[in-house]
């Protein structure tokens, strides 16, 4: 089956199983957005929710994480994997967006991976989601996902988010990466998908290859 095609039915049937998909991580500015981002690596969207409103209530503005004592960012997010380096980059990237963005979290790919501890995933999921651009983000479950149905054979996330803007169309990236994420979390799971219940199986050279043999 032609890739695009199949790429299409995907996110059709996704769609149709999560018609209220939406990003995972509360927030309700692309300050929010950028702080909980860098927070989930290697962490639970849950971990994160639950300490963000504290954060949040506590630091208001980029203003408010630039000044902070690093020790106090530190005490917030303390239950956060790898917290110390995270609560570093959030005073650090603080300190940058006012230094050379005028206070505002930059609206670019560019101006975004520029930001000390933002990489290419956090930087797709704040301009998709804080600034509706169409931006395509590979974490592990849009990578695993993609690989199992035949959509990319790469390894390197890269070349992951390449393979899938080249087979989607670029209105549907946003909401594509939060299907792949539900889809990777609730049914397609690392180490024992649940392929008896996914409704994309037919589509999925994974099943076909390990599933149904
Ligand atoms: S059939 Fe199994 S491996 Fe393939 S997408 Fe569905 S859950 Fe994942």
């Amino acid at each position: 089956m032609d890739m695009g095609v199949k790429a299409k039915k995907c996110l059709d049937a996704l769609e149709k199983e999560f018609p209220s998909a939406r990003p995972a991580l509360d927030f309700t500015t692309p300050l929010e957005l950028l702080m909980a981002t860098m927070l989930s690596a290697q962490a639970t969207d849950k971990s994160v929710n639950k300490v963000t409103p504290r954060l949040f209530t506590r630091f208001k503005s980029v203003k408010d994480f630039a000044k902070a004592e690093l020790k106090d960012i530190e005490s917030v997010v303390s239950s956060i994997n790898f917290y110390r380096n995270k609560a570093k980059n959030i005073k650090a990237c603080s300190e940058k967006i006012i230094a050379e963005f005028g206070g505002k979290v930059p609206a670019t790919l560019e101006g975004l991976v520029s930001l000390p501890g933002v990489g290419r995933k956090t930087a797709n999921i704040v301009l998709g989601n804080a600034f509706s651009k169409d931006a395509f983000a590979v974490d592990t479950h849009v990578k695993r996902v993609s690989q199992r149905l035949g959509l990319s054979t790469h390894d390197d996330p890269d070349k992951v988010e390449a393979d899938l803007c080249s087979v989607i169309p670029k209105k549907r990236w946003t909401k594509a990466t939060q299907l792949f994420m539900l889809h990777g979390r609730q049914t397609c799971a690392a180490k024992k998908p649940h392929c008896a219940l996914c409704r994309i199986s037919r589509y999925c050279g994974y099943f076909k290859t390990v599933c149904s043999t």
